[in-house]
């Protein structure tokens, strides 16, 4: 139900963009995707098929991008770019206490539309 409720988000920011741009159809949604967010790209897409339907983003095509996960170690305090890794550690120093900074949450970077 996760990728249910971040669908019908992702739908309803790119619908209220279309409608402060005026736009007659959305053809196209550029998501970025934290890394750690959780979501599978594929149930999102199913989900917006279902969602979509009816409004001016039916049909859109949805492309995502993986949005890189930002650290901030708690042990040296440095800010790092780490990729997806199963048990993440801090590059730096290798220390696994740091603040997840960016990278776990879904974001409609922009629409293309007509
Ligand atoms: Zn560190």
């Amino acid at each position: 139900m996760h990728e249910m409720a971040a669908t019908e988000n992702i739908l309803s920011i790119a619908l209220k963009a279309g409608e402060e741009n005026k736009v007659g159809r959305i053809n196209k949604i550029n998501i970025e995707l934290g890394m750690y967010s959780g979501l599978l790209p594929e149930f999102v897409i199913k989900y917006f098929a279902i969602a979509s339907e009816g409004t001016k983003a039916e049909g859109a095509e949805l492309v995502f991008m993986d949005e890189p996960v930002h650290i901030k170690c708690n042990s040296c305090g440095a800010d790092s770019e780490i990729f997806k890794e199963s048990e993440p550690v801090c590059p730096i120093c290798g220390s696994s206490d740091f603040r997840m900074i960016q990278g776990w949450d879904v974001r409609v970077k922009s629409i293309e539309a007509d």
